[in-house]
C-alpha cells in the first residue's frame, strides 16, 4: 500500500530571529510578535482539519509566551528543539552550542514534561559538532539538512570538504535526518527584508507558492511508494490573512490527495523502522 506522509512543521520564532541578527529597535520586534496572532490561526486551522504538527520552539520563546506555547502543547502538538537564542550553531563555538543546547531543552522540558525528540538548527546551518551533540543528547532526529527531499537519511558526522580536493564522506549515525529545503520554507517567499547588505524581496504570490508545494506532493506521490515531504512555515509569516487562506486551501487539497499528516516524531519512528535502525 503506498504511503505519503506529510509532516507540517511550524518554526515559532516570534522575536528571537530578530535579536539574534541584533534587530532589537521596536518594528522588527513587533513583525515577530504578530507570529502570536499566526499561532492562534495556525492552532485553529490544524483543529479544524484534525491535524497533529511539529513546532519547532526556542526556549526564547517557551520563556517570553509561556501561554502560547502551552496552547500549543494543549492542542496535541509535538514541540521540538530549535535551540535558546536562535543563533546558528555554525556561529557558535562547541561549548556554547551545548550550552544552549542545554537551555532550550530545560525550557522545553518544563513545557512538555519531556526533553525534545527532534532538533531543527536556526537558519539550518549546523556546526562540525552538532550532530554529536544531539546524539549525546538523546535526540531522535534531526530536521536541518537538504540532501534527500522524499525520504529519511542518516544523518553523517565527519565529512571532509576542503577545497581542491574530494569530498570525503563521514561516519553514518542512528540519527535520523529528517531533510527540508528553502524551497519549501514560506520565509525566502514571503518575507521582504533588508540589511545594510541584502536584500530578500520576499512578498510572493501566496496562491502560486502553494501551488508549487502541492506539486512537490504530487511528484513524490507518482515516483516514491512511501515517502515524506516536510513543509517549514513560521507563524509570523504564514499568520498573514491571505496566506492562512492558501495554506486552507493547501491543506483540503494535500488530504484530497490522500496525504497522511503525520508529526516529525512519529514520522520519524517511522522511517527509522524502515531503515533497520
Ligand atoms: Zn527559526
Amino acid at each position: 500500500m503506498p504511503r505519503h506522509i506529510v509532516c507540517l512543521t511550524f518554526d515559532f520564532d516570534t522575536q528571537s530571529g530578530f535579536i539574534a541578527r541584533g534587530m532589537t529597535t521596536p518594528t522588527p520586534l513587533s513583525r515577530g510578535e504578530f507570529g502570536l496572532t499566526g499561532a492562534r490561526r495556525i492552532l485553529d486551522l490544524l483543529q479544524a482539519n484534525g491535524i497533529r504538527s511539529t513546532w519547532f520552539i526556542p526556549g526564547f520563546t517557551i520563556e517570553s509566551h509561556p501561554a502560547a506555547c502551552a496552547a500549543v502543547v494543549e492542542k496535541g502538538h509535538e514541540v521540538a528543539h530549535h535551540s535558546w537564542a536562535h543563533v546558528p550553531p555554525a556561529n557558535q563555538s562547541r561549548a556554547e552550542e551545548e550550552a544552549d543546547l542545554m537551555r532550550a531543552n530545560t525550557a522545553i522540558e518544563r513545557l512538555t514534561g519531556k526533553k525534545a525528540r527532534g532538533y531543527r538548527s536556526p537558519s539550518w546551518d549546523l556546526s562540525d559538532s552538532t550532530i554529536g551533540l544531539l546524539i549525546a543528547h538523546g535526540f531522535l532526529y534531526d530536521s536541518s539538512l537538504m540532501g534527500a527531499d522524499y525520504w529519511p537519511y542518516r544523518a553523517r558526522r565527519g565529512d571532509r570538504a576542503e577545497l581542491g580536493k574530494p569530498f570525503v564522506r563521514g561516519e553514518e549515525t542512528a540519527l535520523i535526518e529528517m531533510p527540508i529545503s528553502w524551497s519549501l520554507d514560506d520565509y525566502p517567499h514571503f518575507e521582504f527584508v533588508r540589511t545594510p547588505t541584502t536584500v530578500l524581496p520576499g512578498l510572493q504570490s501566496a496562491r502560486v507558492m502553494m501551488e508549487n508545494w502541492l506539486d512537490e506532493f504530487r511528484y513524490m506521490k507518482r515516483h516514491v511508494d512511501w515517502g515524506i515531504l516536510t513543509y517549514t512555515m513560521h507563524p509570523f509569516v504564514i499568520g498573514r490573512g491571505y496566506r492562512m487562506l492558501a495554506l486552507e486551501d493547501l491543506v483540503e487539497k494535500l488530504a484530497a490527495e490522500s496525504a497522511v499528516f503525520m508529526t516529525m516524531e512519529d514520522a520519524a519512528r517511522e522511517a527509522r523502522e524502515r531503515m533497520g535502525i
